[in-house]
C-alpha cells in the first residue's frame, strides 16, 4: 500500500512547505520510474531523524536551549552528505527536505553518496563568537553518534562556514581521541580543506547558467542577470556573471532590493554589504520594493537564498528567459507549471547548485588520500561533472517531454531506486 502524502503529521495542508514540495516532486517523477515504481515509497521517507536538545550557557550566565537536527534521507548509493544550517526557521520539516534534495542532488551529479541534512532552529546572529563556538560543538557532539566520515559528512549551508566546520571536525575527533579531518568538508585549507570549496556552489551556477544560455541560444555577454541572496551563492555567482561580462541588475537579500539597469558594480555592492550587512543603503544603485525584484526585466534569474520564493504568487511576473536555482527549493510546483507554460527554463537546483557537494567529494577523497590537488584541477573536474550532468539531464528532458526538474528527478531517482533494489530489503 502507498500514501501520496507519507508522513502527513508534517503537513499543514494550508502550507504544505518545503517537504510538502518535495513529495509533489516525487509525485511527479514516479510515473517515470517503471519497475522501480514499487520502491518509490523509499523517497518519502528520512530513512534517519535525530532531534536534539542543544543546551549551552550564555554570555549573561543564563541556560539556553535550542532544537537541533541531522536527517538522513537515503543512505542507498553512499553515506549521508549535506550541509548543516542555522536558522530561526529550522524545523524538522525543512531539514527532512533539505535531506531528500541531497539525495537527489548526489544521484544526479552521480556522487557516490547518499543524502543527509542538519540544522539548529537559532538566529546566529544574536550569539556572540563564544556562545556560536559552543552551540556548535554541543550541536556536534550530540550528532557524533550519527556521523562521520564513513557515515555521514556534514558541509557547511545558510549562516554555517569554515570555522563552523573546524569546531565539528575538532568536537568529533576528541571524541574519537584522533584529528578526523574527513568527517566534515568546507573546513579550512590549513586542517584538511579543498581549494575551491569556498566558491564552488557560485561557480557552480554559473557554470551550469553557460551550458544551459548555449542550449537556449542566449548570449550571456551584455546579459541582464538578477540575483537574490548575496551569501556563499549569490554573492560568488554575481562576481562570476560580472567578471564574464553580464550586467547584473539587481540583487536582493534580507535587508533590501537594489535595481540598477546598466548593471550594478558588484565588487563596491559585495564590499558594502560585507560592511552594513546587507546590500540596503548602497550608492551605487536605486532601491526598490522587495516585491518589484521579481518584475525587473532580466535575461537570467538567480534564487540564491531560502525556500519557496517563486509561487503561483509571482512567478507571472518574472521577466527572465532563464531561472538557476542557487538555493535549495526555491520554486513551488505551481511555480514551475507557470513558468514552463510561459517559456521560461528552469534549471533546478539539485544541478545548478550541485558544485558546493561536487567539490565537498573532491575535499573527502582528498582527506582519505592525504594527497591534495591543485585549484585548476579542482575547477576543472567541477566544470566537467556539471556540464555533463547538465547535459544528461537536458536529453532526458528532451526525450520524456518534462520539464529539467523532472528529468533531473527521473535521471537521480533511477540511480537512487536501482542501488535500493539491487541492496534489497534487510531482513
Ligand atoms: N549545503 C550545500 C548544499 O546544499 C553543500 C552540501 C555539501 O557540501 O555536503 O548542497
Amino acid at each position: 500500500m502507498t500514501t501520496s502524502h507519507a508522513l502527513a503529521s508534517y503537513l499543514d495542508p494550508a502550507n504544505p512547505g518545503a517537504w510538502g514540495v518535495y513529495l509533489q516532486q516525487v509525485d511527479r517523477v514516479a510515473p517515470h520510474l517503471g519497475g522501480l515504481q514499487r520502491w518509490v515509497e523509499t523517497l518519502k521517507r528520512p530513512k534517519r531523524s535525530l532531534v536534539v536538545d542543544v543546551p549551552i550557557e550564555l554570555d549573561d550566565g543564563t541556560i539556553a536551549h535550542f532544537e537541533g537536527y541531522r536527517v538522513q534521507h537515503n543512505t542507498s548509493r553512499g553515506p549521508g552528505k549535506g550541509g548543516i544550517r542555522f536558522h530561526q526557521d529550522v524545523s524538522l520539516a525543512e531539514v527532512m527536505a533539505l535531506a531528500a534534495w541531497m539525495s537527489v542532488k548526489n544521484a544526479a551529479v552521480n556522487l557516490p553518496f547518499g543524502g543527509a541534512k542538519g540544522g539548529v532552529r537559532v538566529d546566529p546572529r544574536k550569539l556572540s563568537r563564544g556562545e556560536l563556538e559552543r552551540l556548535t560543538r554541543r550541536y556536534a557532539s550530540e550528532i557524533a553518534i550519527v556521523i562521520g566520515p564513513a557515515k555521514d559528512i556534514p558541509a557547511p549551508d545558510v549562516n554555517t562556514n569554515e570555522q563552523v566546520m573546524a569546531w565539528i571536525m575538532d568536537t568529533y575527533s576528541m571524541h574519537e581521541g584522533a584529528t578526523v579531518t574527513g568527517v566534515v568538508t568546507g573546513k579550512p585549507i590549513q586542517i584538511g580543506g579543498s581549494l575551491g570549496r569556498r566558491e564552488a556552489t557560485g561557480r557552480g551556477v554559473f557554470v551550469v547558467a553557460r551550458a544551459a544560455a548555449a542550449r537556449i541560444g542566449l548570449d550571456l555577454s551584455g546579459a541582464a542577470v538578477a540575483v537574490q541572496g548575496l551569501g556563499n551563492v549569490g554573492g560568488v555567482a554575481a562576481r562570476l556573471f560580472a567578471e564574464a561580462g553580464c550586467r547584473v541588475v539587481a540583487v536582493q537579500d534580507h535587508g533590501g532590493s537594489v535595481h540598477r539597469e546598466a548593471g550594478l558594480d558588484v565588487p563596491a555592492l559585495l564590499a558594502h554589504a560585507a560592511a552594513a550587512g546587507s546590500v540596503r543603503g548602497f550608492a551605487g544603485g536605486e532601491a526598490i520594493e522587495p516585491g518589484a525584484f521579481w518584475s525587473v526585466p532580466c535575461d537570467v534569474l538567480v534564487p540564491a537564498a531560502l525556500e519557496q520564493q517563486i509561487g503561483a504568487a509571482n512567478a507571472g511576473a518574472i521577466r527572465a528567459r532563464l531561472v538557476v536555482e542557487g538555493a535549495n527549493g526555491p520554486t513551488t510546483p505551481e511555480a514551475d507549471d507557470i513558468l514552463r507554460a510561459r517559456g521560461v527554463t528552469v534549471v533546478p537546483d539539485v544541478i545548478a547548485n550541485a558544485g558546493g557537494v561536487t567539490v565537498s567529494y573532491f575535499e573527502w577523497v582528498q582527506d582519505f588520500s592525504s594527497f591534495f590537488w591543485t585549484e585548476e584541477e579542482i575547477n576543472a573536474r567541477l566544470a566537467r561533472i556539471l556540464v555533463e550532468a547538465f547535459d544528461a539531464v537536458w536529453r532526458m528532458a528532451e526525450e520524456k517531454r518534462t520539464s529539467l526538474r523532472t528529468a533531473a528527478f527521473i535521471v537521480a531517482c533511477t540511480r537512487i531506486l536501482e542501488a535500493r533494489a539491487l541492496r534489497g530489503l534487510y531482513p
